[in-house]
């Protein structure tokens, strides 16, 4: 599944430049063009899904095995305190390639980035009634 106008399809066929990490028949890990830390490191499957959910579980084994191994190389070359694995899904969460991917980003303490986590607590009783409706929904 390959679709014709998606950047990261044409950097899967060879198409499009990459600074590659990793390749292998299922995988493509290459550099973040706009990193947000040294190393920054997207790995995508090489067959086009949207979304996380849209990737059949098999194949999300294959890139999540995948993931820890370089998520490790990244942090040990980088010398990094740890990493971020973020999947970005939709528009809304800040997903602008619609290529399923994970960003690997290198962290150390105190570098500032993801500063600001925006949470709450649950009004009562709301915590139940959320999880039920995400039950219902499996
Ligand atoms: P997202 O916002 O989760 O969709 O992230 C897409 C990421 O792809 C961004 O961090 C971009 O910097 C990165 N990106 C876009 N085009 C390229 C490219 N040609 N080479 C490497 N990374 C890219
Ligand atoms: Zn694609």
């Amino acid at each position: 599944m390959i679709k014709n106008d998606c950047i990261f399809c044409k950097m899967a066929a060879g198409q499009v430049p990459v600074t590659k990490i990793y390749e292998d028949e299922i995988v493509l890990a290459f550099l973040d063009i706009g990193p947000v830390s040294d190393g920054h490191t997207l790995v995508i499957p090489k067959q086009h899904f949207e979304k996380l959910h849209d990737c059949p579980q098999q194949l999300l084994g294959q890139v999540g095995s995948c993931l820890g191994r370089i998520a490790r190389a990244v942090e040990v070359a980088m010398s990094s305190d740890g990493y971020n694995v973020l999947c970005n899904n939709g528009r809304a969460a800040g997903q602008l390639v619609e290529h399923l991917h994970f960003h690997i980003i290198p962290r150390n303490s105190g570098d500032g980035v993801f500063n600001r986590w925006p949470a709450y607590k649950y009004q009562q009783g709301k915590i139940e009634e959320i999880a039920a409706k995400i039950r219902r929904s499996l």
